[in-house]
């Protein structure tokens, strides 16, 4: 390979992750990441990268990758065997520097426009856990071994990694009162999720079999799901989460591949009882992503680490998230994401949220500036990072971090 790649880059060789980027003179476009480069497919398919065919370029050179998506993975997948191709040339190709861009210079964007949003609850750690804080006695709702728990979230606001949050107000009800304020939150969470991006819709009325249900998950990213508990706690009774939620949740831009991923697959814990036949797979549907949560305040600059955790945990898989999603007949669009629920390890340090970490605001977590959380501050940035690792192989996911601005 003639690019130098360091060896602790999440965008290794293996990965070939897709993103929309943009540069001081290139307008939004659809890239593939490489170390600190990224590939311009624009440039790419002016090279005749992926042979003479014209119209890729007008595909790719778009501010969503929902079309070049909704080509299929014969399509996408090849573009990536091609570029990796040419990144494993032994000699640096003439076209080397107008095909490649600084990474770090480029401005990432929205991957891709999402139709729909769906978040599950599909962590029994994290189920139990929240389960454990409201109802000690039961914390395990009967439904919650039978399907994958979720609900329909807010699609517009979802934004790119680096995006501020601006600090939600609503109706919280003081402890110990009746009457509810209106006010701005003082229980800002953070959730740690990854979502999956839909790459083939199907139709209205025709449920996803479990059998095919990968060959509609297009790839992933890192999924931070921003959450006022106060606001959530007073509004979720009877129809589940609503202003809580819908203000605001991050991804990170690059859409990392189901298939790069595929070295990493692992069993997913026994699921008891059995799920019902339409809930039941085969094979190895877990994967093996390392997770980690960090916390910046905006006095010191330093990074905490306060979660490790791993998408191994997951109760439900991803097939059986949208074979339960469509086995009523719903539809599933080119760009929908489906986000995982927080996901919660068995140990305490590995729970995905501070409601758990500070457990329900009874134990302030220590930041490495000497200050104390319970919950978020406004100032705070969080930054989630994803990686697999094995047998010297490296694909990661970046980043998300978004700061909550007041
Ligand atoms: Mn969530």
């Amino acid at each position: 390979m003639w690019l130098n790649i360091p060896s602790n880059s999440d965008f290794s060789i293996h990965n070939l992750p897709f993103g929309v980027f943009k540069t001081t003179d290139k307008g939004p476009r659809a890239g593939v990441a490489i170390g600190d480069h990224i590939v311009d497919l624009v440039a790419a398919a002016e090279h005749n990268l992926f042979g003479k065919r014209r119209f890729f370029k007008k595909v790719l050179e778009q501010s969503t990758l929902n079309e070049f998506i909704a080509l299929g993975k014969p399509v996408t997948n090849r573009v990536r065997r091609k570029v990796q191709d040419w990144l494993s040339q032994a000699t640096r190709p003439d076209n080397a520097s107008a095909i490649l861009c600084d990474r770090h210079s480029a401005t990432m964007l929205m991957p891709v426009r999402v139709p729909n949003y769906t978040d599950f609850y599909s962590s029994i750690e994290h189920a139990t856990n929240v389960g454990k804080m409201f109802r000690p006695d039961n914390p395990l709702l009967p439904n919650w071994r039978w399907l994958p728990v979720g609900y329909h979230g807010r699609a517009s606001s979802i934004v790119v990694s680096g995006t501020p949050i601006q600090w939600p107000h609503g109706q919280l009800l003081p402890k110990g009162q009746e009457t509810p304020v209106y006010g701005p939150t003082q229980q800002m969470d953070f959730e740690l999720e990854m979502a999956f991006v839909i790459g083939k819709e199907s139709p209205l009325g025709t449920p996803i079999n479990i059998e095919n249900a990968e060959e509609y998950i297009f790839g992933l990213v890192l999924f931070n799901d921003w959450s006022a508990r106060d606001i959530q706690r007073w509004e979720y009774v009877p129809l589940g989460p609503f202003l809580g939620k819908n203000f605001g949740s991050s991804i990170s831009p690059w859409i990392v591949p189901l298939e790069a991923l595929k070295p990493f697959r692992t069993k997913g814990p026994k699921q008891n009882p059995a799920p019902l036949a339409y809930l039941s797979q085969r094979g190895i549907k877990n994967i093996d992503i390392n997770l980690e949560v960090s916390v910046t305040s905006p006095k010191s600059n330093v990074e905490t680490a306060v979660v490790k955790s791993n998408t191994r945990y997951l109760y439900w898989s991803m097939a059986q998230q949208l074979a339960h999603h469509t086995v009523n007949g719903c539809n599933v669009q080119v760009g929908d994401m489906m986000a995982s629920g927080t996901i919660s390890g068995p140990t305490p340090d590995s729970f995905g949220s501070m409601l758990e970490l500070s457990w329900g605001g009874s134990k302030p977590l220590t930041l490495k500036d000497g200050s104390t959380r319970t919950f978020l501050q406004p100032g705070d940035t969080v930054t989630i990072r994803g990686w697999s690792e094995k047998e010297g192989r490296r694909v990661g996911f970046g980043e998300v971090t978004g700061l909550l601005k007041q």
